[in-house]
């Protein structure tokens, strides 16, 4: 299972497995950078054939932090948040 996440310059890295390790170009071996999500998924389609369509990870709605594996994140109204940042949680 991989996933894409958006890094600060606005590029586009893919990270797999089960630590999430960042996708190297298995060519040159550096990190592959990417500029948009879907040529990230064009990419990662060549590569892992078998796998489904790339997705960007799971953020917050309201801040746009990613959440890490171990971190806990909630639903409401089909986004997902912070525990701390629902609107209910804001509005208290
Ligand atoms: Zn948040």
């Amino acid at each position: 299972m991989a996933q894409a996440r958006r890094v600060k310059s606005g590029k586009w890295r893919i990270y797999s497995g089960p630590e999430f390790d960042v996708v190297r170009d298995p060519q040159s071996g550096a990190v592959a950078y990417f500029t948009s999500l879907q040529e990230a998924r064009r990419w990662w389609q060549r590569l892992q054939p078998d796998d489904p369509p790339l997705n960007e990870a799971i953020k917050c709605a309201w801040c746009g932090a990613y959440f890490g594996r171990r971190m806990s994140y909630t639903t409401y109204a089909g986004h997902y948040y912070h525990p701390e940042h629902t609107p209910q949680a804001r509005n208290r």
